[in-house]
């Protein structure tokens, strides 16, 4: 019988060995862990422990974590079912191919940073009459964090400040996750390209619309800059134990530090020293606060295939009957269209200071993080699915990303009548789907794990 552990050790001994040559490590590399886990109060104890957990089971969980990290889970009681090197957490991808500073040649079409800003700046000069690149901060490396911003009225572009309800879309707060940069990266392609259309004009004379693609430039360089993925998930701020990085995810402060979170530096789930330490939160923060306008936002992950809403910090539902029944709808809605898992975000475990507790617990947006596909570490390639999966994933999430702007004037529009059709001019997903399974790297060999159920990061 195939047990997991069966499976992850084949797979760290027979199927990983083909990368690393090229890389310079200058960091102890996470290990790739399975613990005994049944229930979401043990699978926070887990998250508690600077764990990050990456995808859950009946029986327990798989995920990232660090030394510390690990000796503190043992010391809490929690069986360690097995170890591997973080290769395995790889779900496939095998590296060959890579030259420094960039993705590997067959990975070509995601974009690295100056491939980012440069798509950026041409969709801003092809379009100046209705989109604007801003800068919302700078990186602890330099790097610039931008928004490409759109809306029909010259005024409210060249000021930046609208009174059209906002919708705001982010992507790469967790540097490994790359596809979460591409998705709204195609949004903003796609509703420039489309701007014609009389759906898309309707959204786009009405709305004012921003994309921030790359949050984190820093930790999304540092993981293709070595010659192969680093499978890095923070930032890269210097902490002061030496260590590098902080959870962007984990460092907002509504009820920051109320667990899923570390206050270990070392950790994969590092929440940093306070809230809003991070350059990059802090830009978020101000870009945010300076918009009233804004109602509806979505914070693109990776992977599970899930559409999460608050709370995370706490088991309890959202008391306010009426935003439930929005959340709960809109979840619905768009889990028809891009087929992924809707559900209360510490539904898995629990996790605090991400985003979307933030914007929707201190702002009052309505908050969505999207964990994008694949739906496992094993069947798909986990953070790393290689390029062939960028259009269907983005195929299946427009009319999610459509709706939820549509909806900013008044979500809670969503409670009382159907809502218009966003056109029929889009690819059908299935047409994808058999490629995803032929590309894999499982042949079938990993039968019983392809049914983990999915976790969030
Ligand atoms: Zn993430």
């Amino acid at each position: 019988m195939n047990t997991p552990r069966m499976v992850a050790t084949a797979l760290a001994i027979g199927l990983f060995s083909l990368s690393s040559s090229a890389a310079v490590q200058t960091e102890e590399l996470p290990k790739y862990v399975n613990i005994a886990a049944k229930t979401k109060e043990q699978r926070t104890l887990i998250a508690n422990a600077g764990v990050s957990i990456e995808a859950i089971r009946s029986d327990g969980i798989w995920g990232f974590a660090r030394p510390n990290a690990l000796a503190r889970v043992k010391k809490a009681g929690f069986k360690v079912l097995s170890t591997h090197s973080f290769e395995t957490g790889r779900g496939g991808h095998q590296g060959g191919g890579m030259s420094a500073k960039d993705f590997p040649s067959e990975d070509s079409r995601f974009h690295n940073y100056n491939e980012l800003i440069t798509e950026l700046d041409t969709l801003a000069g092809k379009h100046s009459d209705i989109a604007k690149v801003e800068q919302l901060g700078k990186t602890t490396e330099g790097r610039k964090i931008l928004a490409l911003h759109i809306n029909t009225t010259p005024i409210e572009l060249q000021s930046g400040q609208s009174t059209k309800p906002g919708a705001v879309f982010i992507g790469n707060h967790h540097a490994r996750e790359h596809l979460s940069i591409e998705i709204p990266l195609m949004l903003a392609q796609h509703l420039l390209a489309k701007r014609n259309d009389p759906a898309i004009q309707k959204l786009l004379e009405t709305r004012d619309i921003w994309i921030l693609p790359m949050l984190n430039p820093d930790g999304s360089e540092y993981d293709i800059a070595t010659g192969d993925y680093q499978m890095w998930r923070k930032n890269r701020a210097k902490n002061h134990d030496g260590t590098y990085g902080v959870d962007l995810n984990r460092n907002y402060s509504y009820f920051w530090n109320h667990g899923g979170a570390s206050n270990d530096p070392s950790d994969e789930t590092y929440m940093g020293t306070k809230p809003f330490s991070e350059n990059e939160t802090q830009a978020v923060k101000a870009f945010v606060e300076a918009h009233k306008n804004f109602k509806i936002l979505l914070s693109f992950h990776t992977f599970s295939e899930l559409i999460l809403y608050p709370w995370g910090h706490t088991y309890d539902k959202i008391n306010k009957p009426r935003d439930l029944q929005v959340y709960e709808t809109m979840a619905k809605q768009m889990s028809k269209w891009n087929g992924y898992t809707p559900q209360q975000s510490s539904d898995l475990y629990i996790a605090s200071g991400d985003t979307t507790d933030w914007t929707y617990g201190q702002q009052g947006i309505f908050s969505f993080t999207f964990e994008l596909s694949p739906r496992s570490m094993w069947f798909g390639g986990g953070f790393y699915p290689g390029e062939g999966v960028i259009d269907k994933v983005f195929n299946d999430n427009l009319k999610p990303c459509l709706y939820m702007i549509d909806l900013a004037d008044d979500p809670y529009r969503v409670l009382a009548k159907p809502l218009m059709s966003y056109g029929s001019s889009y690819q059908a997903p299935e047409k994808f789907i058999s490629k995803i399974q032929n590309d894999g790297q499982n042949n079938g060999l990993f039968a019983d794990v392809l049914f983990e159920k999915p976790a969030k990061f």
